[in-house]
């Protein structure tokens, strides 16, 4: 079947993405009452919900039964379940979900136009068909892009909810209390799966730069923030992680880049590995990299971005 549906993005209940960062205390998602892990019984249905007692899931169930189940007869994963994917997946790149999004506000525009409403990030994604349960790749990155809530119809859609959810969304990233955080933008994720159509709903943080005026860009910095965009892009599309890691000769730490793989003698856990030597894909990003910025290295655009 050729069938392209249209981009009717708003036939699945949109999920605040449960947010993760330090700090956050497990909680009973209807009464709110904070525990562990241990003392709050998991969904059976989405495993993903926490509740204190049956009772709290009995009055929950209503609004949660759309979210938990998957819908009669069709293998995708329910819309919690994608939540979670994202929620992971975001985790996972930490590092470089920040600079796309940073460089994304500063290319677009600024920091002051990025946060003055109604302005938002619409990311969309692919399922990838063949996911094999890597939490650093379940998605294909198709597009990553700073919209005005009249112009992308799915950020319109979305609007009213994002806005309720706003008061929430700032505590957990401590915006009164950090000084380089700017404010918090809201973000769409609208994901594709054989047909369905999901929608995540988020804020983030985006950071001052030391610039009085970040609308104008010396041409390096914007030829090295454009580089790391493309370069953040390809890692979160592909799968490929930054880690911290402690650099050889006691230097203090750097960033490396690697993949998620099944390691040890049982192999059940995800964790992330050093890229062999001469990996293809990343040197194949290396050379697009300095083709875009003009000689540039990956490490010299970071270089650009973290000093700004
Ligand atoms: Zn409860
Ligand atoms: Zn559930």
């Amino acid at each position: 079947m050729s069938s392209t549906k249209s981009d009717n993005w708003g036939d699945r209940p949109a999920v605040p993405l449960p947010l993760a960062g330090p700090g956050q205390v497990p909680c009973c998602d209807q009464c709110k009452r904070q525990g562990s892990t241990e003392t709050l019984k998991r969904c059976g249905g989405c495993s993903t919900m926490l509740y204190c007692s049956k009772e709290c899931q009995k009055a929950a169930w209503t609004s949660h039964k759309t979210l938990c189940r998957r819908p009669r007869g069709n293998a995708n994963p329910s819309p919690i379940n994608v939540a979670k994917m994202v929620g992971d997946w975001i985790l996972v790149h930490t590092e470089t979900f920040e600079a796309l999004l940073n460089t994304t506000v500063y290319l677009g525009g600024g920091v002051a136009h990025a946060l003055s409403e109604p302005r938002g990030i619409v990311c969309r994604l692919n399922m990838r068909n063949d996911w094999n349960g890597n939490p650093a790749a379940p998605f294909h990155l198709v597009s990553f892009l700073l919209e005005h809530r009249d112009e992308a119809e799915i950020l319109g859609d979305q609007w009213d909810g994002l806005m309720e959810s706003r008061k929430k969304a700032e505590g957990p990233f401590k915006v009164a209390e950090t000084p380089e955080i700017a404010g918090i933008i809201p973000i769409v994720f609208s994901i594709r799966d054989n047909g369905s159509n999901f929608v995540v709903n988020n804020y983030f943080p985006v950071n001052h730069t030391r610039l009085a005026d970040d609308t104008a860009l010396d041409p390096r910095t914007r030829v090295a923030l454009f580089g790391l965009n493309v370069h953040c892009k390809r890692c979160l599309d592909g799968g490929l992680v930054y880690h911290t890691v402690k650099k050889p000769g006691g230097d203090g730490m750097g960033m490396d880049l690697g993949r998620y793989g099944k390691k040890g003698k049982k192999g059940k856990k995800w964790k992330w590995e050093m890229r062999t030597p001469g990996d293809p894909e990343f040197m194949e990003m290396r050379l697009q990299n300095t083709a875009l910025t003009g000689g540039m290295t990956v490490p010299e655009t970071w270089k650009v971005y973290n000093e700004l």
